[in-house]
Formats: structure tokens, C-alpha cells, sequence
């Protein structure tokens, strides 16, 4: 592809032109969009949903004739306000809005990344560094370095390096067992990492990204493909499961083993090993004042977060993978110590089949990702831990497990969306810890809300305004502030399918009460921001007004605002492969043992009973640290 872009005709690329700059006008901060934006945008679409740059050509001459019927003109031909004009219409119309919608966040993201725009803003970009040699690379293999059909014996393999696996990985190698990891993804070092979400989407997420659930509205379900799973990319928040979600749990599966009181030393365990501790002063930045200022003024409860981050230097990009391997996700902690206790790891390798004999597993068959070389791994217990949404596709893809009916069903996703508000003072979010504060004055009720530091790639997609309105408020986007709602779900009516071409068909309704809570919470969030000086608050999402002052809140709060309109994000993924005593009703028993299959055994974010209504990784860590103690007496 040459700087023109010739792979489109000039035409397309004309039509290409006027569109992006009618999304992306030029102003103060945000350059104008050219041949690289162009350029970037035809490499974006290839990377993340594999159009090429016919496809996206001809998708881009529908958009020039969609013009016609409401102008009379093709839309390269209108003057550029006709353009914006007609761009703003497309924005909310129902027909044009998702296309429109998906378009903007491909040019967004291929304008924004870059760094010519992060020096605007007084950020360096790329980031990143070298990394230290290590003794345990010698134990990591590449499945595709693998000779086809070969047999490998240990006593237990671990499918996936996410939290479940990382853990009972390692907590068994300790034991002195001979573990075996299969992880699809690749191991990526701190200098893969260069703050870049293009590369972190091509590379460390599942599905580039755009893995989504479908219902009353198409929300993004994001998850780690790489060693460490999720936590290699996530933003480093630690909670404990709340007591009073533990009782609930416990309530309903009728068990007093999942109490606060019986996991404090599997949680106190799983903390000092991530070294999990209150954010410092100095990675909270202003954010922390203002919502300090706003809650003491309304008498909300507030806190400092915890992150496993203890050496956080403010890359401002977490969830692109820490770029100066400050955050201590799992491919920094659990895995390298499983390593040094003798553990092997083949990356690249998809677990494709547990080998079950006489209703016993008794391995996995794992295909290379790129050469597709199979080998089978023989163990005397295997684990899975591939995450939520995967662990029930390879279970239903084979047919196993699944006597109660309940695989894939019960997934909840603590609907996440932020909201941002202008200051007279700086705030440059993206020059600290993404995640700062917390109030938790309304947790009870479901809804946590935190602070929330976006990057500058980032927080263009999240705001979903296209034009002037747009460019405005990227070119004040260091005195904007923002923070999320972290919504504990109203019923757990998810569910993961096998969808065509044997990958996961998600769906997910928001209820009535999740809508509700939703204009509650962000409303919430304005008022805050008002108590706090702001000087207007901006409702991220489709056709959300601009609030200009607290008399605008009391209007707000009466909207109903469709499922559709939200631009949420779905970080959790929980449930989906659920625990209890009973048989007919779940499907792993209170020791993670399949009850259809021995020796089987789910320890990933599948197996939680139900939203934790916090941040859950340290769930699943403590959840899989008892696993652990419990396979371990299943083990010769
Ligand atoms: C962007 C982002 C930010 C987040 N921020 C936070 C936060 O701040 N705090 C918090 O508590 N939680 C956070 N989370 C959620 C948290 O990281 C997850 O809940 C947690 O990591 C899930 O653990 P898991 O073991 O279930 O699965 P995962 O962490 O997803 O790990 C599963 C692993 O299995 C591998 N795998 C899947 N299928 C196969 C197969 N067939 N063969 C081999 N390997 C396979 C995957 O590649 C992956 O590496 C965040 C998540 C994301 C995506």
C-alpha cells in the first residue's frame, strides 16, 4: 500500500476523506485527519475485522449514495457543513447508526494512536522498554515448535494462564506436581507493550476486541488472549468479594464454605503474592480531588482504590498491558513461579478436546494456533481455566458436562459505563493510574463507581459524538474528568452458545432495572461532579444531552434511555459453568470436580456463583487458591 492508499479507487478514497473529516474536524489539539489517518484506518479494518481494502471500498461507496435520497447529492459532493450535518443525522438514525458507529471507531482509533497527537496533549508515545532476562523462558514452549502428534505425560494440565489457571498451576507445582499450561495466546514481555491499543488489539485481546453480546443492545465482552489471561491487560483494581455477596452465595447454593471467614487466608494469600495495596497519592492525580471535594460536600462514602500495581509509575495505559511491568499480573507472579517450580508452558496452543475414558479426563488434545500441530497431553486430573465465555464453548462443542442443561447459561457481565464532566482546572487523566477512587456509597444497591482514567485512544471510541461536538471535547480532553459504573446485573440472563464456525454466540439482555440503575448511577456521577465545580457534565452514549448545569439533573434522571443508546462495556464475565451441591441444577461441585466428569475440574470466572458487584479478579484468585487445596487431595 502506497501513502495514497491505492488499494482504494480515488473515488473511495475522496468519499473516505470527506467522511472522516466530517466525523473528526480539525481544531486545537485533534490534527487533521490525511493520508495516514486513511492509511491507518484500512490497516485497522484488516486487523480487527478482517476487511479488506475492497470491501471496506465498497462499504465506503454505499455511505457516499446513502447521501442521496436526503440531499440529492453523494455525499463527497456536499459542502462540508452539509457533510457534518448529514454525519450528525447518520449518528442517531436507526438504520445508519451501528455502521456509522463501528466506522467512527476505527477512524478514531487510527487518528488518535499515534504519536504526533499524544505530543499534543504532552504525553510520550510509544511507550515501553526492554525487558530483564529471565532463567524460567527455558521452560516456555511455542505449540507451533511441536512435532505433530506427539504425546506429553504430567500429572495435571492447565488449560489457560488467566488467574484460575496461573494459580492452581502453580499452587500444585509447589506441591510437587509435574504441571503442564496450554495457553492460546503468545507471552508477551513489558516490551511488547508500547501503549498502542492498535497493537493490543491485534495481538492480546480475544477475538481483536470486538467479541460481543448480543440482545436489546450489541455490547463488546473484552477478555485477555495472552499469558496471564485478562489480568495481563486489565487495570490492576483488587477487591475482595464483599461479605454480603458471599452470603447470598452461600444462601442460595446452601454451603457455608464460600463465607468471608473460611476465604480470608486464600484472599490474604493471593494478596501478599500480588502485593496488592492502596493506590499511592501520586498515581490518583486531580480525579482524586474532585471526587474527594464532591463527596464531602454531599456526604458520600469514599475510598482509595487498591490496585496490584505497588510500583505504578503512570503509564496511563493498563489496559493495553503495562508498559513498564508495574502491574503484577499473573505473567509476572503466578506463572514465573510455577515455572521455577518446574512447570512447563506451551503457548500457541488451543486446547481443542478433554480426552475423557470411562468418565474420567484423563488429558487434552491442543492444536497449534498457527500450524495446527496437534499433540495430546496425558495427566491425571485436567483443569480448565479459559475464561468465562470459552470454558462453556469448548465443553458444549464437545458435548460434555452438561447434564443439568446449565453449561453456557447463568452470565452475568457488570454492565460498565463512564460519564465525564468538564473542569476549569487540569485533570489529564491519561497522565495517571487509570483507576484512582471509589465511591461506594451505593453499593448496596448495586452500584459501585470509580474513577476512571482514559487514554487518549481510548476515550475518543468511548464517546460515541462524531463532528464538531467531538473535536470540541477531545481538544479539552485534559480538563476532563471522568469515572464508571460498575452495575452488580439484575438477573443473570446471559448465555454463552456455540456459535457458527464453533466460536461463542453470546447474548445478554439489560433489564428494566439495569436501564433504571443505569440513569441513576451516571446521574449519580453528574451530581458529583457538580458538588465538585464542574463546569458541564457529558452522559457518554447516543443521543445523550450535554448537562449544563445541576438543574439539567433533575430532567436527566426522568429519561429513559433505551438498552441501544448505552455505549457500555462488558469487562466481567462471570457464571457461566456455575457451582453448587447439586447435579441437576450446576455444573462443577463445591471442589470445582465437574459432576458429570471426575478428575475434570473449572476454576475460572465460569465457576463464580454470580456478580460480585466489585472488580472480580481477586475472586477468582481466592476461588482458585482453595480449588487448588482441593485438587490437590484428588492427586496421588
Ligand atoms: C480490559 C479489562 C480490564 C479489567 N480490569 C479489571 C480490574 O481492574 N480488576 C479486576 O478485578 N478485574 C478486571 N478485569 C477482569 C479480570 O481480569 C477477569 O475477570 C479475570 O482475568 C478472568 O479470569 P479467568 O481466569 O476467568 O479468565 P482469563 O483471565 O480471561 O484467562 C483465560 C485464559 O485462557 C486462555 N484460553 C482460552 N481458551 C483457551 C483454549 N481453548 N486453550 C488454551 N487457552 C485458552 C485465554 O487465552 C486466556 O489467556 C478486567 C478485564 C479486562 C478485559
Amino acid at each position: 500500500m502506497t501513502p495514497e492508499g491505492p488499494s482504494l479507487s480515488p473515488e473511495q478514497r475522496a468519499t473516505a476523506l470527506a467522511l472522516f473529516r466530517a466525523m473528526i474536524p480539525a481544531g486545537e489539539r485533534v490534527p487533521a485527519v490525511g493520508d495516514r489517518t486513511l492509511r491507518a484506518t484500512l490497516e485497522v479494518a484488516a486487523e480487527v475485522s478482517g476487511l479488506g481494502a475492497e470491501t471496506f471500498g465498497r462499504l465506503l461507496g454505499a455511505l457516499d449514495l446513502a447521501a442521496l435520497p436526503s440531499t440529492g447529492r453523494r455525499f463527497q459532493s456536499l459542502s462540508p457543513q452539509g457533510q457534518e450535518r448529514l454525519i450528525r443525522r447518520w449518528e442517531t438514525s436507526p438504520l445508519l447508526k451501528w455502521p456509522i458507529f463501528l466506522l467512527a471507531n476505527m477512524v478514531k482509533l487510527a487518528h488518535f494512536d499515534c504519536t504526533e497527537v499524544y505530543a499534543r496533549y504532552g504525553v510520550e508515545f510509544p511507550k515501553g522498554g526492554p525487558d530483564e532476562p529471565v532463567a524460567w523462558m527455558s521452560q516456555v514452549q511455542s505449540g507451533d515448535d511441536w512435532e505433530d502428534g506427539e504425546w506429553i505425560e504430567c500429572d495435571v494440565v492447565v488449560v489457560g494462564t488467566g488467574p484460575g489457571g496461573a494459580i492452581v498451576g502453580k499452587e500444585l507445582a509447589e506441591e510437587g506436581h509435574a504441571v503442564v499450561f496450554l495457553e492460546e495466546g503468545k507471552l508477551h514481555r513489558r516490551d511488547s507493550f508500547d501503549g498502542s491499543g492498535r497493537t493490543s488489539i491485534k495481538h492480546f485481546y480475544r477475538g481483536h476486541g470486538v467479541m460481543s453480546a448480543l440482545g436489546n443492545s450489541a455490547v463488546p465482552v473484552l477478555a485477555g488472549r495472552l499469558v496471564g489471561g485478562s489480568t495481563a491487560i486489565n487495570t490492576a483494581i483488587c477487591f475482595r468479594t464483599p461479605t454480603w455477596i458471599l452470603d447470598e452465595w452461600c444462601e442460595r447454593l446452601g454451603t457455608d464454605q464460600l463465607k468471608a471467614v473460611r476465604l480470608e487466608r486464600h484472599f490474604e494469600r493471593v494478596e501478599r503474592h500480588s502485593r496488592v495495596q492502596p493506590n499511592d497519592e501520586k498515581v490518583i492525580g486531580p480525579i482524586g480531588d474532585i471526587v474527594r471535594r464532591g463527596c464531602e460536600k454531599l456526604g458520600w462514602s469514599h475510598f482509595v482504590l487498591e490496585r496490584n500495581a505497588p510500583d505504578c509509575d503512570n503509564q496511563g495505559c493498563c489496559d493495553w498491558g503495562c508498559p513498564s511491568g508495574a502491574r503484577l499480573s499473573m505473567d509476572r507472579t503466578y506463572i514465573p513461579m510455577a515455572l521455577q517450580r518446574g512447570a512447563v508452558l506451551f503457548t500457541d496452543s488451543r486446547a481443542v478436546e478433554v480426552i475423557v475414558d470411562n468418565g474420567r479426563a484423563v488429558g487434552v488434545v491442543a492444536e497449534s494456533v498457527e500450524r495446527k500441530r496437534k499433540i495430546r497431553v496425558r495427566a491425571q486430573a485436567v483443569v480448565l481455566a479459559c475464561g468465562a465465555i470459552p470454558t462453556p464453548v469448548l465443553l458444549l462443542g464437545q458435548g460434555i458436562c452438561n447434564s443439568s442443561g446449565q453449561v453456557g447459561r447463568n452470565l452475568s457481565l457488570h454492565p460498565g459505563v463512564p460519564a465525564s464532566a468538564e473542569f476549569d482546572h487540569p485533570v489529564e487523566a491519561y497522565k495517571y493510574s487509570p483507576s484512582g477512587v471509589g465511591v461506594d456509597q451505593f453499593h448496596r444497591e448495586g452500584q459501585m463507581l470509580v474513577s476512571v482514567g482514559l487514554d487518549i485512544n481510548m476515550v475518543s471510541s468511548a464517546h460515541p459524538i462524531l463532528g464538531r461536538r467531538f473535536t470540541e471535547f477531545m481538544d479539552k480532553y485534559d480538563r476532563i474528568g471522568t469515572m464508571g459504573v460498575l452495575l452488580k446485573d439484575a438477573t443473570r440472563n446471559g448465555r454463552v452458545r456455540v456459535g457458527p464456525g464453533g466460536g461463542p454466540l453470546i447474548t445478554y439482555w439489560l433489564q428494566e432495572e439495569d436501564l433504571r440503575q443505569l440513569v441513576l448511577a451516571t446521574s449519580r456521577i453528574h451530581e458529583l461532579f457538580f458538588a465538585a465545580g464542574a463546569r458541564r457534565c457529558y452522559p457518554l452514549g447516543h443521543r445523550m444531552p450535554v448537562l449544563e448545569s445541576p438543574a439539567d439533573l433533575e430532567a436527566y434522571r426522568r429519561r429513559r434511555i433505551a438498552a441501544s443508546d448505552w455505549v457500555w462495556t462488558a469487562f466481567h464475565p462471570l457464571g457461566t459453568a456455575q457451582m453448587g451441591h447439586d447435579p441437576a441444577s450446576s455444573v462443577v461441585s463445591l471442589d470445582n470436580e465437574t459432576h458429570d466428569v471426575r478428575r475434570l475440574f473449572i476454576v475460572d470466572g465460569s465457576v463464580v456463583p454470580g456478580p460480585t458487584a466489585v472488580n472480580p479478579q481477586l475472586t477468582i484468585m481466592a476461588l482458585a487458591t482453595r480449588a487448588a487445596e482441593r485438587i490437590n487431595r484428588y492427586l496421588d
